[in-house]
């Protein structure tokens, strides 16, 4: 399909979006003008992080994103950092290892988008998680972090859990653990990643969506949709990194092969679940999440095979009953209903997918996290897998290949060391809990982060849309902000809050 059929939205005679200080047009025309060193498609954590890697590393880095930045699964996420207590009991030590490391680092990179969050992990007689395996398998956690992790765990006896956690079932609990992971903001860590990749040099530009690429002698030549102009681009790049997610298996060249599973949230207020620290909630061997998330918290998560559009992912009515069946097994007296929902997101795992028969491929939430940088053709890097814990990790390998294929040494990775933003430019626009709504916070948004149309704000820079109960009228207000400081016309203004309500 040509680039120009999916264009969202002319731009018409609005006044420019700008990004992290370089206006949308000087960013076209910077991509054009000399050919990259490498063209990054998808503007999720991972091409994010990569994005950062390079342009620290002296890359000429390009990126392109279809939609807005983090639109895609990276921020739909559970929002943990966290080494997975689950895939321990899978036997996946070395993921485990990675990602406890990482999300370390993230906290010393990141310390704004990293809060160390407690988890209570009650145990129930026949439930399949013995207390003495969960006991066992949180020290070899702590050990995993390099004996760093964001706090000590403990066990817990089961009169403790009782008084701990108010409401919590008791038939049958035996005790339990307190171990921790850290909490982050998905889609704010993809925009102050972005953020960083660009104050080191790196192009990127949201709304540009890659349709085709063809191979040429020493590079690629690119065809880019400028969704806001409906313009073709023809960008040459040395090489391309397919870092697409759940997207990777569409793109030309592509030799990826993916399992896509459906994840749900749902966010609640906190008095509804009044919880002291995240909790780990089991049903038979799935396991869910209650995490607070300030005045809220967020409940989940499922794993369900998905077959239908990337574009649109939402919670169904079923997915919805059964995250509540099982928070109110855990919490009898909650009796969490659907009207006690605030808000909710659904998103898609780009897993490897191995096997062909079901009996092969498993149940969904056995299979692998881990992540899989691949060269199919000469200069076209696929990147597949992965979580958002260990994304600078990603970055930091894609990047080493990629300095060898284009026979470029020295460079050393410097992004475990480097904060990702200075703290003064995190203060009062990027956090775990959304900040309140000013035009000043409006006016940042658009003119460094790359906002253009409402949602991109209330969604993913902010997150209103899912943790205020009044996202209507914050909407109204932002979208007036919008118009003044983008010129916005009363239609335009119109047709965004369309836009929003829709997604
Ligand atoms: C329910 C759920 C819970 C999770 N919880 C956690 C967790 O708690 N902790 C954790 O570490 N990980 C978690 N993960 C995993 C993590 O969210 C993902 O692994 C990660 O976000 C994937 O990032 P990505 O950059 O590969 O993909 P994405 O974030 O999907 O980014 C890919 C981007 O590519 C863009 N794109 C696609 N095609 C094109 C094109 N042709 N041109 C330009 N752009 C294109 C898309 O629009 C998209 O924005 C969770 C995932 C889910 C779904």
């Amino acid at each position: 399909m040509p680039c120009g059929e999916r264009s969202i939205g002319k731009m018409d005679n609005r006044v420019e979006p700008t990004g992290s200080r370089r206006s949308r047009s000087d960013t076209i025309a910077a991509m054009l003008d000399s050919p990259l060193d490498v063209l990054i498609v998808g503007g999720g954590i991972l091409g994010a992080g990569i994005a950062r890697d390079g342009a620290m590393r002296g890359l000429r880095v390009g990126l392109v994103e279809q939609y807005d930045m983090a639109f895609g699964s990276s921020s739909r996420s559970s929002r943990m950092l966290h080494g997975g207590l689950r895939y321990l009991s899978q036997g996946h030590l070395k993921l485990v290892r990675e990602a406890s490391i990482e999300k370390g680092v993230i906290h010393h990179i990141a310390p704004h988008l990293a809060d160390p969050l407690p988890f209570v992990f009650p145990t129930y007689r026949g439930s399949g998680w013995p207390l003495w395996q969960v006991r066992f398998g949180v020290k070899l956690y702590d050990f995993l972090c390099g004996g760093r992790n964001l706090g000590p765990s403990r066990s817990m006896c089961r009169d403790e859990i009782v008084e701990y956690l108010p409401g919590v079932k008791t038939e049958g609990l035996t005790g339990g653990v307190r171990y921790f992971d850290g909490l982050t903001n998905d889609a704010r860590l993809v925009i102050d990643t972005l953020r960083s990749a660009a104050q080191a040099g790196a192009i990127l530009c949201n709304y540009a969506r890659l349709c085709n690429a063809s191979p040429q002698r020493n590079s690629w030549q690119c065809e880019v949709g400028d969704e806001l102009s409906g313009q073709q681009l023809r960008i040459s790049a040395r090489a391309v990194v397919n870092a697409t997610g759940p997207w990777a298996e569409t793109l030309p060249h592509s030799s990826v092969k993916l399992r896509l599973t459906k994840g749900i949230h749902l966010v609640v207020d906190r008095r509804r679940l009044p919880v002291p620290d995240a909790v780990f909630m089991t049903i038979a061997e799935r396991a869910l999440f209650a995490i607070p998330w300030g005045e809220r918290v967020i409940l989940g998560s499922t794993d369900t095979d998905y077959e239908g559009s990337l574009d649109d992912v939402r919670a169904d009515g079923d997915d919805v009953a059964y995250v509540l069946d099982v928070v109110n097994g855990a919490f009898p007296d909650s009796r969490l209903g659907s009207d006690d929902v605030i808000g909710s997101w659904a998103g898609l795992r780009p897993l490897i997918a191995s096997g062909s028969t079901a009996a092969e491929k498993g149940k969904p939430s056995n299979v692998s996290r881990a992540h899989k940088i691949t060269m199919p053709q000469p200069g076209w890097f696929d990147i597949a897998g992965g979580k958002l814990t260990t994304y600078r990790l990603i970055g930091q390998q894609t990047i080493d290949r990629l300095m060898h294929y284009l026979d470029r040494k020295g460079a050393k990775c410097g992004t475990a060391a480097e904060p990702l933003i200075r703290p003064e430019e995190a203060q009062g626009t990027s956090g775990i809990v959304p900040p309140p709504p000013s035009r000043q916070l409006i006016e940042h948004f658009c003119k460094a982060e790359w906002a253009v149309h409402l949602d991109d704000v209330m969604l993913r820079r902010a997150g209103w849309h899912y943790y205020r109960t009044d996202s209507d009228q914050v909407a109204g207000q932002v979208a007036a902000w919008m118009a003044e400081i983008l010129g916005w016309s009363a239609a335009d203004e119109e047709a965004e809050l369309g836009r929003y309500r829709r997604s």
